[in-house]
């Protein structure tokens, strides 16, 4: 007799990547976006795009009202060039630019706006309304998709987040001390951890991972057993 078996059926699942700022959280996100041929959704380039968009049509970032007008004129949209996930504003590769000191300084104010999270929730939200996605934040698991089946909350200590973020800045060509870096870490998670609309903090059913001892390799592979436990295929 001949068993004809079925196509094994594909299952996808969401994945929300949440924590502190430069945990690494886009490095993991996109590890586990590729072994899983899912796609990487780099939620803290929007509001980068947002800011950088303000800062060089000099919209006044302390005026809500001005920021939300702004919004109006923006299309952000991310392609893939060259294997990596590149964010473009209105149509210009503005990729390097929002990872500049400048959009680090603002991007918390802006971001605690509510009418850009409002926009910029929906966006992320019809992105991944397919599922098979992994998105990398401060309010995925809490706002944008508090039913995804995997919620990572990724922590570090603050000395490790400022000596990587300042060789990831370095290798960028950027001069930076390491306490302008730590300042500005500290800046962001207290803002970002302290507003009125969604800040950030830890989804009750989040799966904490302190990734101060843990190399890429090993974050990686426990995220994977973590999606393949919770049905990811
Ligand atoms: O993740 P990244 O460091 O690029 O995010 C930049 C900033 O964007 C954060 O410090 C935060 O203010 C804001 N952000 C946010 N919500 C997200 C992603 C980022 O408020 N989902």
């Amino acid at each position: 007799m001949n068993v004809l078996s079925l196509p094994e059926m594909e299952h996808k699942i969401t994945i929300a990547v949440d924590g502190f700022a430069s945990c690494g959280k886009s490095t993991l996100a996109k590890g586990v976006a590729q072994a899983l041929n899912y796609v990487y959704i780099d939620t803290g380039a929007m509001y980068r795009a947002v800011t950088l968009y303000c800062i060089e049509q000099e919209v006044d970032i302390e005026n809500a009202e001005a920021i939300e007008q702004a919004l109006n004129a923006l299309d952000i949209r991310f392609k893939t060039i060259a294997g990596k996930n590149t964010t473009f504003l209105n149509g210009r590769n503005v990729e390097e630019n929002i990872r500049k000191m400048q959009v680090n300084n603002r991007v918390s104010e802006v971001a605690a706006v509510s009418a850009v999270r409002c926009t910029l929730v929906r966006q992320q939200q019809e992105m991944g309304r397919e599922k098979g996605v992994v998105l990398d934040g401060r309010d995925i698991g809490t706002v944008v998709f508090p039913d995804a089946e995997l919620k990572l909350f990724m922590t570090a200590s603050i000395e490790v987040r400022t000596q990587r973020r300042l060789l990831e800045l370095q290798a960028k060509g950027q001069t930076v001390s390491s306490e302008e870096i730590a300042q500005n870490l500290q800046h962001r998670d207290h803002i970002d951890s302290t507003r009125a609309d969604s800040p950030l903090k830890q989804a009750e059913d989040a799966i904490v991972i302190d990734n101060s001892h843990l190399n890429q390799e090993e974050q990686l592979a426990m995220c994977l057993v973590l999606a393949k436990l919770r049905g990811a295929s």
